[in-house]
């Protein structure tokens, strides 16, 4: 059986159809596109997630360049969403540019 392709909502690269993660970006559900934070569907234009009011776009922390809010940059490939590793904290957020936590303050690795 011929396995059929399919780009990644996120990564945009060829990926097996039937994937449930992307094998190159670590994206979970890579062919709908969901709210990083509270997994809402979204759609491509929008900024803001409708019901989290999650913020979809941002600027790269590394590359700089405005990318969508996912797992890594969609053109640089760096990290760019970060789970506070801090037990009581653990909250999701866009890497900050000094890579401390935006709750508590800790840094990040
Ligand atoms: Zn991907
Ligand atoms: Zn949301
Ligand atoms: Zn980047
Ligand atoms: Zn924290």
């Amino acid at each position: 059986m011929a396995t059929y392709k399919k780009h990644c909502m996120y990564c945009s690269q060829l990926i097996p159809g039937d994937s449930n993660l992307c094998p190159l970006c670590g994206s979970a559900d890579p062919f709908h596109m969901r709210c990083p934070k509270c997994r809402n569907p979204i759609e491509g234009r929008w900024k803001v997630c409708s019901s989290c009011g999650m913020q979809l776009f941002t600027p790269c922390p590394s590359c700089g360049q405005t990318t969508r809010v996912a797992k890594f940059c969609g053109h640089c490939n760096a990290e760019l969403l970060v789970t506070c590793p801090q037990k009581r904290c653990g909250v999701l957020q866009i890497m900050p540019a000094d890579r401390k936590c935006i709750k508590c303050g800790k840094p990040f690795k």
